[in-house]
């Protein structure tokens, strides 16, 4: 048996009746780490605490104390993640040797349950970026092509998990982070409801928009960590609560023109899109066109409503940096423009007027959901570019422009692998209501199963 091959349910039950132990499955994970680490997804692998963990999950699950899924089961984390005694870089000089006294809510959580924390994964420094090249531990390298980008800035998290690193692993979405290297690397990715799982301990980018991200390799293994993450039981989630089955037949799917009109959207990528619609469609889904006018003006209000509240955020960071310690230019751009857009005059020009596209967006994709139970678009415009790929600078953000608005939005959103493009991966982005995981992750079961 390969074990790294196995998904986190088909592992979990082998755990559960002993026919594997925690300890040899973290030997596996750490021995195809080092086996692929010229992929540079980890900036540590906690390889001494994965053993004494595993040691433990096999204790818990001898003696049967363990109900939990997740026991015994190898978790990445992003590196803007809190880890108790482990340093938490965020990809950055400036914290190269920052060690947390206290876990983050979300690894409190995890190590609850009996996971493993294998190790910390690469990022674009402080997650602002869309390639993770923008790490002070260098880019790491799509396991599809390691000519190209795992995406960003949750790059280490997806491409670890396509690389049968981990079983699953966490990120952070502020703006398409975790939805968009899920993408680029071929596996599924989630952003919650905006405060669906707690952010105590995510060292903060926006603090309007940032949320804990899930990445695994399909639907079912992000609902079993999202069901382990969130422990209230607002709205819709209740409905589907822990079941990822759904009939196509009774779903009506929206979709905009504004998603289609996008100036760089990559061809081969909108004929993956128009694969997912038609199968959709025969599986009896109801598809209606829906109008978000606002759409295109997501990126720019993302833009200055995130550095603006990073300039905040990272005063502290400013404040606290290591003698000479540098951070990249992408860094000083962002706190440049945050500190721009909110200073003086300025500060009603530009920013307040973001919120207020801000407003309308949100406005635009509810007045949307009340017609559909779902939107759906591409993930990217584009398959992961090649490491050192120059975009034209009026587009460098532009991979971020469907994943953008839905943050604004703070609605949950998925994305699920559909077809390819350039023999790269292609993501199809599924939308739902706030609260609705369980109904987005459901379409996107049943979408992965009609790609072929
Ligand atoms: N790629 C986007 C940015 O550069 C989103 C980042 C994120 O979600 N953390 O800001």
């Amino acid at each position: 048996m390969n074990i790294t091959e196995l998904s986190v349910a088909d592992l979990s039950a082998l755990l559960k009746k002993r026919e594997l132990t925690a300890t040899e499955v973290v030997k596996a994970c750490l021995e195809r780490i080092r086996a692929t680490e010229n992929l540079n997804n980890f900036i540590t692998v906690c390889e001494d605490a994965a053993i004494a963990a595993a040691t433990e999950a096999d204790n818990a699950l001898n003696s049967g104390a363990s109900t939990s899924v997740l026991c015994g089961v190898p978790i990445a984390v992003k590196d803007n993640i809190a880890t108790a005694g482990i340093r938490t870089t965020c990809a950055s000089r400036t914290l190269e040797n920052y060690v947390p006294s206290s876990d983050a809510a979300v690894v409190k959580k995890l190590k609850a349950a009996g996971a493993i924390i294998i190790g910390k994964t690469n990022m674009d420094e402080f997650a602002m970026g869309s390639t993770n090249e923008n790490s002070a531990f260098g880019a790491a390298k799509n396991a599809k092509d390691t000519t190209r980008v795992t995406g960003g800035s949750s790059g280490g998290s997806a491409n670890c998990v396509a690389a049968r690193q981990a079983f699953c692993a966490i990120g952070s979405d502020t703006g398409g982070s975790a939805r968009q290297p899920a993408a680029y690397c071929g596996v599924v990715g989630l952003k919650p409801t905006f405060g669906a799982i707690d952010c105590d301990g995510l060292i903060g980018f926006a603090p309007s928009l940032d949320c804990v991200g899930l990445i695994a390799r399909d639907c079912d293994d992000v609902a079993t960590l999202f069901a382990s993450l969130y422990d209230g039981t607002a709205g819709e989630r209740n409905k589907y609560c822990g079941l990822t089955e759904i009939d196509l037949r009774g779903m009506t799917v929206g979709v905009a023109d504004e998603f289609m009109n996008v100036e760089y959207l990559d061809e081969q990528a909108l004929s993956a899109y128009n694969r997912a619609l038609t199968a959709l469609r025969d599986a009896g889904a109801k598809t209606v066109r829906v109008g978000l006018p606002s759409f295109a003006a997501g990126i720019a209000a993302y833009h200055v409503i995130s550095s603006a509240e990073a300039a905040n955020s990272y005063k502290q960071i400013k404040r606290t940096m290591r003698d000479g310690a540098q951070t990249g230019a992408e860094f000083k751009r962002r706190i440049i423009t945050g500190e721009y857009v909110t200073d003086g005059a300025r500060y009603e020009e530009l920013y307040v007027k973001a919120a207020r596209v801000r407003a309308v967006i949100r406005s635009e994709y509810l007045r949307a959901l009340q017609t559909c139970d779902v939107l759906i678009c591409p993930t990217a415009p584009n398959v992961a570019p090649k490491i050192g790929e120059k975009l034209p600078p009026d587009v460098s953000h532009y991979n971020d422009m469907y994943a953008a608005p839905v943050s604004l939005a703070g609605l949950p959103a998925v994305s699920v692998p559909f077809g390819t493009a350039h023999g790269m991966p292609v993501g199809m982005q599924i939308i739902g209501r706030h609260n609705a995981e369980y109904t987005i992750l459901a379409v996107g079961k049943q979408l992965a199963l009609r790609d072929k």
